[in-house]
């Protein structure tokens, strides 16, 4: 089974990379997709969003250092074809510990081959801490495609700049597959006109990559991880439930997900 790789980053904080990732994931899988979540962030709250405990020695920590393997931390998830590779604290000091090592880039994309190879999944999506440190260049380095999520807010284009010559970089030098596979707006404000100018703006500088669909701000949405549920799983048929519906059908589509 052919598989394709997703990376969720953007070096700013608290703009729904988690939520979007573990949703995704989640919709993906409720799509009949076979799908890893990659808990990449040291504060491992994709891990606690989708109801996992969090354990010493189960995450990437290791096998990014070359011990042991990527497949003996497959965790499975209460979502039927969802998996979760967690994380923990520990995954932070590889920023230092492998800094200037050989191959540093190029760590997650070697310790996820032997994952894509093993035919399990149809799907991996990874979530990033909010920095472009290694970690989330790491996850370039492994990645077809990058999905920044964007808040709907004011300056949300500010630091796009920055993510997108990251791209490029990656790209040139370890990565020539990555692409920018879309860009995904979230906590939509329907009462406010920033939200809708926000969306026309980067439809603009973005239009073949702006996902039609686009997250609302919804209390259930940040509700659901305190739960340790996915939003289909906590309210299957709210607003938040449907627009990440929505999203996972488009990547589907758009990656052709369904038809290999
Ligand atoms: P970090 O940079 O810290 O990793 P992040 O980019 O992963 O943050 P999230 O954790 O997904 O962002 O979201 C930040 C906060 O906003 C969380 O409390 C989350 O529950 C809330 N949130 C995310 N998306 C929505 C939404 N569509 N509606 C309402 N709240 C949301
Ligand atoms: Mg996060």
């Amino acid at each position: 089974m052919a598989c394709t790789v997703f990376t969720i980053a953007n070096q700013k904080g608290g703009v729904g990379k988690t939520t979007t990732a573990v949703n995704l994931a989640a919709g993906l899988a409720e799509k009949k997709i076979p799908t890893l979540l990659v808990d990449l962030d040291p504060q491992a709250n994709a891990t606690s969003a989708i109801g996992v405990e969090k354990q010493d020695g189960r995450s990437l920590y290791n096998p990014l250092r070359g011990e042991g393997t990527a497949l003996e931390m497959i965790t499975a998830t209460s979502t039927e074809r969802l998996s979760l590779i967690p994380s923990e604290e520990d995954l932070g000091a590889l920023e230092i510990e492998l800094a200037g090592t050989e191959n540093y880039l190029g760590r997650l994309r070697a310790a996820l081959a032997p994952v894509r190879a093993s035919g399990q999944f149809r799907a991996i999506v990874i979530d990033c801490p909010p920095s472009m440190g290694m970690l989330s260049m790491n996850s370039l380095s492994a990645a077809d495609h990058l999905i920044i999520a964007l808040q709907c807010e004011y300056m949300a284009l500010e630091g796009l700049g920055q993510i997108l010559r990251n791209l490029d970089r990656i790209k040139n030098a370890v990565n020539s597959d990555l692409s920018l596979g879309g860009v995904v707006m979230t906590m939509f404000d329907m009462r406010t006109n920033l939200s809708r100018q926000v969306v026309e703006e980067v439809k603009k500088h973005l239009p073949d990559q702006i996902f039609k669909t686009v997250i609302p701000r919804t209390v259930r949405l940040s509700e659901a991880p305190s739960f340790g549920k996915t939003i289909f799983a906590y309210d299957p048929t709210s607003p938040g439930s449907t627009a990440y519906r929505h999203l996972a059908k488009e990547v589907i589509e758009r990656f052709g997900l369904a038809a290999r």
